[in-house]
């Protein structure tokens, strides 16, 4: 699935800024790792992998915001670069779960919210940093512990197959809340494709290693994420397409039925629009209207509620342009 053609370069450059990180020519079959059933364990539709279609031009767009715009400071044009800050201290949120891959030799110092993040109101809290925990946060500044971490329960969610081929692998609680969304915006009139999931480190090195050999470092720092850095490596993150195929990976996604419904209403099944148009001074990514993640409904919908637009500036954490 490394092997596959893709996209041309540039083309690729614009489409997979982030959590996507597709090596040329090499990944876009991991990015694209189709999926396809799921929501049951055990239930794997298998579909044979194929690149996304090739975007089209344009500038990057962005589907109707899922936060609004208080929090958009953002810059009229996307950029990786940005503000860096401080690092949390202490760690008072409670374990989501069990911890068995969660046993890294340097486990990353304490982070938590900021005081006056209204994440504390929330009924239950969750642990930013251990990779088991729906809110774990992963960014350029925050890789996961372990760097090989594994989900233990990964299952294929029960949903339609993108272009490529192969299971949607989400965490159990990811794939069934996926799973529901679907259904709903297929009920709603609006088709939504399961285009890439769970990708393991060892793929993440593949891809990334893919992009350095072709463009050095430098310039594969902004297309894929390092291995270790991938929210797709949680088993909580996928990427979506639309039904009718248009604009896979392309910001003209943030224009077809599917993008729209998301973001409207991803919330509502515990997701996140994870990267927003303008706020990669945030993110350290450019707008992937297609990449979503889960954290659980009671943030998700208190995030959009308070018109939050990126989950660091929700928790009231440094941004994370680049790597620290
Ligand atoms: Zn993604």
């Amino acid at each position: 699935m490394n092997s596959q053609s893709g996209p041309d370069r540039r083309s690729v450059t614009k489409w997979l800024a982030a959590g996507c990180a597709l090596a040329a020519g090499a990944a876009l079959a991991a990015c694209t790792a189709p999926s396809a059933a799921a929501g049951r364990p055990g239930r794997t539709t298998a579909t044979a992998g194929s690149a996304p279609p090739a975007p089209s031009g344009g500038a990057p767009r962005v589907g109707t915001p899922v936060g609004g715009a208080a929090t958009a400071t953002g810059a009229a044009t996307e950029t990786t670069e940005g503000t860096e800050g401080t690092e949390g201290t202490v760690n008072p949120a409670a374990d989501s779960g069990p911890t068995a891959a969660n046993t890294p030799a340097a486990r990353p110092a304490g982070l938590t919210p900021s005081s006056d993040s209204p994440v504390h109101a929330l009924k239950r809290q969750f642990s930013l940093t251990d990779p088991n925990s729906p809110w774990v946060l992963v960014n350029k500044h925050h890789p996961l512990h372990p760097a090989k971490y594994e989900p233990a329960d990964l299952v294929s969610a029960t949903v339609p197959a993108g272009s490529g081929g192969g299971a949607a692998l989400l965490r159990a609680e990811a794939a069934n809340a996926l799973a529901r969304m679907v259904a709903a915006a297929a009920t709603a009139g609006a088709g939504i494709t399961v285009l890439s999931s769970y990708r393991s480190y060892g793929t993440q090195v593949s891809l990334y290693n893919g992009y350095v050999a072709g463009t050095g470092v430098a310039d594969a720092d902004t297309k894929s994420a390092r291995p270790g850095y991938s929210e797709h490596q949680t088993g909580l993150a996928f990427d979506i397409g639309d039904s009718g195929g248009a604009c896979a990976f392309d910001p003209c996604f943030a224009d077809q039925p599917a993008a729209a419904w998301a973001a409207a209403n991803a919330h509502g099944y515990g997701f996140l629009i994870r990267y927003q148009l303008g706020r990669a001074r945030v993110t350290g990514y450019l707008a992937e209207p297609w990449h979503l993640r889960y954290v659980g409904v009671e943030l998700a919908a208190d995030l959009v509620a308070r018109r939050f637009t990126t989950f660091e500036e929700y928790l009231g954490l440094p941004a994370a342009p680049d790597y620290a």
